[in-house]
Formats: structure tokens, C-alpha cells, sequence
């Protein structure tokens, strides 16, 4: 696997790539690799002749007060996996690089999308990936760009981005990977004391615990599924509920009576760490 942090660098070599007829897929990530990232990884490499995988700790979709400067960095597991996996190059750009001087382009989904749920917590965040995916797609111009369901609302932006802007890619949405006990697989996982950790098993329970109120109760009642979720959360001390959300499966619009595919959808935070998960449930 080749390293690369220089955009040009990276183009000579695809540009070469391309001309042999390989298909690129590409595999956006900000490092700290886990199971979920490897999933990506590997559908992509089953998928694409050539993959490259990126990572980079993007600033722009941090807010000043989030945790950028203390997110995870473990770049030498990170290449070992990758390259284990059958990535043919690593993308490590420096913020300098993505966003050299002068730089006063924003990429931005407008409207409902962007408003709800993790853009209410965090108004600039998908600003900032629409941003960054849109350079990502720009510089590799892969066939497909792998996207995990474990950020279900990002999915849908960078779709509904890529819809919008003609970019001539596949967005492909890989599902969920989680530890043996449910919790989601997340780079911020790493930030939970081992109480905290224990803990955030209430995302995944709330979740499941939702899904057997629909499928085997036949709860078609929004509120009353919330409530049920917020009430488990609510007994769980450490826990403090930034979010919880049920809309309408992938269009994420509102939604009262429950029907066809809906997704529900959290955000917890436990102490310094805000946990994200989601399931879709089809009635
Ligand atoms: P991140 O490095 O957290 O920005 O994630 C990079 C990509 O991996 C995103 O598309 C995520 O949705 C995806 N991803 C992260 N965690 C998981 C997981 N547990 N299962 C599946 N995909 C994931």
C-alpha cells in the first residue's frame, strides 16, 4: 500500500490506475480504523480493482468546543489494516493540503436534512463533511465511496450532496457493525471510562427494546416508542440524551403514524463522549 499526503501525488498515481481500466473505490474515514472501517474497507475491495482509503481529522465539521484536538490518532494500525485489508493507497493529507490559504468554498445540503437531529446539536458539522467528501470525491474520482449506516443522517446528506452536484459516483451504505454486546463500533468508544462504557450499552438496549415494541407489540405510536426509549435512558445515570428521533427511512422527513421503513435514531452523551446510534425498522 502506497502512503500518499500530496494531492497530485495521489492523482499521478490514480491517473496511472485509470488508464489501466481500474475501477477506484474509495473509503473516507478520520482514522483510529476499527471492525466498522474494515467492513467499508472490504466491501470496497471486493467492489473496486484499486481502493483507496482516506483519513484524515477533518476540522471544519468540528465544532471549536468538540473534541478535535484530543480525537484518536493511530496511524501506523491504522496503514497495517488497511494495507492487511487490500487498500492499494492511503490518503493522509495535512489540513493545510485539503484547505490550502485562500480557501472560501463551502459545500453545504440545505433544508430538513441538515436541521434535524445531529445537525441541531451540531449546526456546522455537515457543512464541514459535505465540504470535505466533496474535496475527497474531487481529488480520487472513485466509481464508489463507501459510507457506514453507523452515521445514518450523514449517509443521507452525502447522497442526497452527490444527487444534487451530478457527481458522478456511487454512494454505497454499508450496515452497522457493533462489539458482541451491541454497542455501535465508534473511534470515540475509546474516550469511555470503563463505567461510561458499561453504560453506553443503553443506546443499543433502547434501540432493540423500540424495535420489539413495533415488530412484536405493533406500537405504531411515535411518541409513545420515544417516550419508552426516554424513559430507559432517563434510568441510566451516566447517560444524558442529546437526541432521540424516529423519521421516515432514507428520506428522514416526519413522520406520526409509523409505516413502511422508519429510522430511529440517538445521541448520548457520556461525560466528554457523544455516542451516536441508529437502527432501521421495517413494519
Ligand atoms: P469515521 O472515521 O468515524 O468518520 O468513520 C468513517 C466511516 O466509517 C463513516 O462512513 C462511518 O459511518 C463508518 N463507520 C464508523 N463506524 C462504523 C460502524 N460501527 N459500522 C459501520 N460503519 C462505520
Amino acid at each position: 500500500m502506497k502512503v500518499f499526503s500530496k494531492i497530485d501525488e495521489l492523482r499521478e498515481e490514480l491517473l496511472k490506475n485509470r488508464q489501466n481500466n481500474a475501477s477506484i473505490g474509495l473509503v473516507p474515514t478520520m482514522g483510529a480504523l476499527h471492525d466498522g472501517h474494515a467492513s467499508l474497507l472490504r466491501a470496497a475491495c471486493a467492489e473496486n480493482d484499486y481502493v483507496v482509503v482516506s483519513l484524515f481529522v477533518n476540522p471544519t465539521q468540528f465544532a471549536p468546543t468538540e473534541d478535535l484536538a484530543a480525537y484518536p490518532r493511530t496511524f501506523e494500525a491504522d496503514c497495517r489494516l488497511a494495507e492487511e485489508i487490500g487498500a492499494k493507497a492511503m490518503f493522509a493529507p495535512t489540513p493545510e493540503e485539503m484547505y490550502p490559504e485562500g480557501d472560501s468554498t463551502w459545500v453545504e445540503v440545505t433544508g430538513h436534512l441538515t436541521a434535524i437531529l445531529c445537525g441541531k446539536s451540531r449546526p456546522t458539522h455537515f457543512r464541514g463533511v459535505t465540504t470535505v467528501v466533496a474535496k475527497l470525491l474531487n481529488i480520487v474520482g472513485p466509481c464508489k465511496a463507501y459510507f457506514g449506516q453507523k452515521d445514518g443522517q450523514q449517509a443521507q446528506v452525502v447522497r442526497r450532496m452527490v444527487r444534487d452536484l451530478f457527481i458522478p459516483a456511487e454512494i454505497r451504505i454499508m450496515p452497522i457493525i457493533r462489539e458482541n454486546d451491541g454497542l455501535a463500533m465508534s473511534s470515540r468508544n475509546a474516550y469511555l471510562s470503563e463505567d461510561d462504557r458499561a453504560a453506553a450499552l443503553v443506546l443499543s438496549r433502547s434501540l432493540n427494546e423500540a424495535e420489539e415494541l413495533i415488530k412484536n407489540k405493533g406500537l405504531r405510536d411515535r411518541e409513545e416508542i420515544l417516550s419508552r426509549i426516554t424513559a430507559i435512558i432517563s434510568d441510566t445515570p451516566q447517560a444524558q440524551l442529546d437526541y432521540a428521533e424516529i423519521y421516515s427511512f432514507p428520506d428522514l422527513e416526519e413522520i406520526d403514524h409509523l409505516e413502511g421503513e422508519i429510522f430511529i435514531a440517538l445521541a448520548v452523551r457520556f461525560g466528554g463522549a457523544r455516542l451516536i446510534d441508529n437502527l432501521v425498522v421495517s413494519i
